[in-house]
């Protein structure tokens, strides 16, 4: 299938269910995010700085520019302007930092806690007592250019229905202890990103409000 029926196949799936769809268009060309694009696609995805600028630089400026993947404190600066989310916050640092380049550009940054679920040692995240830690610092208190909207999550690379159900559930019952302790009053605490190609589904049934869907839409890498 072409990437424009990809594309609207999964965004109807997404919409019956209130999901939003994030296009991954990591490693892909600025022609085949147009053909997104074209499809009515605005809201897109990307796990590398470097690559996130110079799309964005190319591309039409209606596109709403998501990073997925882990962010380094010292290329925080290069998206600062112009970033609609960041999923993957991981830090206090690196929330600091963001804060910071916020500010120089007179705006809020809204930023998504990346919780580590998976049942794999290599991803990056905050664990559950890590992020309450976080946001029951003096130092989060102080920090007025960044809105935590919600969590993120990338679950094990397995086809295993059942272990992925557990660990989105996790997540979701994370996400409503922050929302009860922390952002009970914020309605902008609200997003759980959760789900990519091969168990969107499920994370959909569990909950997620943000699908990141690379390669069902463009095609392998
Ligand atoms: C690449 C990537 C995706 C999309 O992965 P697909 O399996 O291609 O859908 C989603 N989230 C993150 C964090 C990624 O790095």
């Amino acid at each position: 299938m072409s990437i424009a029926a990809n594309i609207s196949a999964i965004k109807q799936e997404a919409e019956r269910a209130n999901v939003k769809l994030i296009a991954v268009s990591k490693t892909k060309s600025a022609e085949e995010v147009l053909e997104a694009y074209e499809a009515g696609q605005r809201c897109f995805g990307e796990n590398q700085v470097q690559e996130l600028v110079e799309k964005h630089e190319k591309l039409p400026q209606d596109i709403e520019w998501h990073l997925v993947g882990h962010l380094q404190t010292n290329k925080v600066k290069l998206i600062a302007p112009f970033i609609k989310l960041i999923h993957s916050v991981d830090s206090l640092k690196l929330l600091q930092e963001i804060n910071k380049q916020a500010l120089k550009n007179k705006r809020v940054i809204d930023c998504l806690l990346q919780i580590y679920i998976a049942d794999e040692d290599t991803k990056f995240g905050l664990g559950f007592d890590e992020a309450i830690e976080l946001l029951r610092s003096e130092e989060f208190a102080e920090l007025n250019n960044i809105r935590i909207t919600g969590v993120m999550g990338i679950a094990t690379n397995t086809e295993n229905p059942k272990l992925l159900q557990e660990e989105f559930y996790e997540l979701k019952t994370l996400f409503k202890g922050l929302k009860e302790t922390f952002f009970r009053k914020e309605d902008s605490f609200k997003e759980i990103s959760m789900g990519m190609s091969s168990d969107y589904k499920i994370a959909i049934e569990q909950g997620s409000t943000m699908i990141r869907v690379g390669s069902t839409i463009f095609g392998g890498r």
